[in-house]
Formats: C-alpha cells, structure tokens, sequence
C-alpha cells in the first residue's frame, strides 16, 4: 500500500517579476520521514517543516551535486533537527529524538516548545567552492518557518515571507507544504503593498494543499499576485548512502577507533542517520579498513 505521491515544487514569477515565490506539496515526503524515524506527531511536524524548507533551499542551488543543509539546534526535547537537499530536491533528515512528546496546549502542536529558541538555525551550501558557505542566525521562535524566514531576511538580504506546514494524524501525515514568497530588487510600493495584504492566506498551508494539492494551490493563493510558473520540480526523500560512503566514513574514524572495534566489538553495524539501513562489518573487513586507515595516515 502507498500513499499516492502528488508531492512537487514550483519556481512562480509574481507581479511581473517584482517578486517571487516557491510552492511545495511535501506530503509523502514527509510520510517517508515519519515512517523510516517512527517520528511522533511533534517530530513528524518538525522534521516535515524543516525538510520542507530545506528541499525549496535545494531548489534554489544551480549546479550539479551541489547540497545543502540546515540544523536547527534549539536547546528544546527534540535535540538537533537535521535536513539535506540536493539540487534534484532530494531530501533526507533525522531529529535526536524522534519520539518526543509534549501536552498539546491549544489547538496546535507546540513545535517551538520541542525545538526550543535557544539557539541557532545554520544553513550550509556546498557548491564545490573553496569554502562551502554557511549562514547562520539566532532562532526567533523555534517554530521553524520565522526562523527560516529570519535566516533569508538576515543572512541572504532577501526579504521574505515564509510558511511551512505540515498535518499530521494518529497514523500519518495528511498533507504538508511550504511557500516563500521574496520581494526582487526594485520592487514597487504596490508590489510591497499587495504582498502584504496576501500574506494572511499564506498561513493555512498544509490545509490548502489537503484540498487543493500544488496546481490549485498557486490558484488559492497567488491568483492575486499574477502568478507564472517558470519551472516546476519533483522533489522526494531519498538517501544516497552507500557501503563505499560507509566504509569512507569509517575510515575517517581514525586507527584507534576501528582498532577498538576490532578488539572490543568484534566487527561493526553501522546505521544511516538519513535511513536506517543497516551495514555490517566483521573483523576482517574491519581489518582491511585500518590498513587503509594506516596508508591514508602514511601519505600525510
Ligand atoms: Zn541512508
């Protein structure tokens, strides 16, 4: 059985080209999260939230292989919230723990409470530059769509409008999605003016892509603001790892840690934050990873 993936992501010019927007459908995506972590209603609207934002930010990257990521470091119960995109919006991501619960105490989930606002939302672009770049900024709220958009306003000098939402069930994730709307460079008053007066439909934005899914909802929302769709994207969740990324990454431990699982383990199982599978070593092909460990150290 499978949920019926409608999920895609559109690049919208509005108010010919005074400003811009991207819309999302996320809601199997986020399915796909909640199901591989045993996500809780908190963490399936948290982790949904900023896996949501961070496949828009994924879209926006222009060259191949390139990746970024955005860890949201609260102080709250739910630890570190963690997602990836690729430029294909290929998504992944992990919280701390997945299974934190907190009382409801109105009509919403208290996602700001879970995450909490002690701390910092650090967004990193690796465009095989020299340096990657990375941005960072205080949260505002830990509710994840203000701290987005204070990351755009404050570390890209892009005003904008940020809304993510995600429904979730007993069961499942009924429906998810995001919009940033962005002012351009010589936007007009009215532009400014006629933004401003949308931005209260904005808010509901898991409940318009419930009924309405991504083509209706650029209708439901920004028929107002002229919209024209200029690229349109599928975006999913997806892990790319592999046993050679694993066997790397172990390498990378260093000789006294494989050493030690050597000695002391007796081999390794190694689980992907991203999806859980399950790699495992025995002794010997730890043996054969330290004797590359041991070359990697020589050629230094
Ligand atoms: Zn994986």
């Amino acid at each position: 059985m499978s949920v019926m993936n409608q999920d895609g992501l559109l690049h919208i010019s509005l108010l010919e080209g005074q400003a811009r927007a991207i819309l999302i459908e996320s809601t199997a995506m986020v399915q796909r999260a909640k199901e591989i972590h045993g996500l809780s209603k908190i963490a399936t609207a948290a982790l949904g939230r900023t896996l949501t934002a961070t496949a828009m930010l994924g879209s926006m990257l222009k060259g191949e292989d390139e990746s970024v990521t955005a860890t949201i470091k609260g102080g709250g119960p739910i630890g570190t919230v963690l997602a990836v995109s690729n430029e294909k919006c290929d998504v992944k991501g992990y919280v701390t723990n997945p299974e934190v619960d907190l009382p409801r105490t109105g009509k919403k989930l208290p996602v700001g409470a879970a995450v909490g606002k002690e701390g910092r939302l650090t967004v990193i672009k690796d465009m095989h530059l020299r340096e990657p770049y990375v941005g960072q900024v205080n949260l505002v709220s830990g509710e994840i769509a203000e701290d987005f958009a204070m990351y755009f306003t404050a570390s890209e000098q892009t005003p904008s409008l940020v809304s993510l939402g995600v429904l979730v069930s007993d069961e499942k994730a009924e429906a998810a999605g995001g919009l940033i709307v962005q002012l351009l460079p010589g936007a007009s008053e009215a532009a400014i003016q006629s933004i401003e007066n949308s931005a209260g439909m904005f808010m509901d934005i898991s409940g318009t892509m419930k009924q309405y899914h991504l083509d209706g909802a650029v209708e439901q929302l920004l028929i107002h603001l002229q919209p024209e769709i200029l690229e349109r994207r599928e975006t999913r969740y997806a892990c790319d790892c592999s046993r050679a990324r694993v066997e790397k990454a172990l390498i990378a431990l260093g000789k006294r840690e494989l050493r030690d699982m050597i000695d002391e383990q007796h081999g390794a199982l190694v689980n992907c934050h991203f999806c859980r599978k399950a790699y495992g070593f025995t002794e010997e092909e730890l043996e054969a990873l330290l004797a590359a460990a041991t070359a990697k150290s020589q050629d230094k």
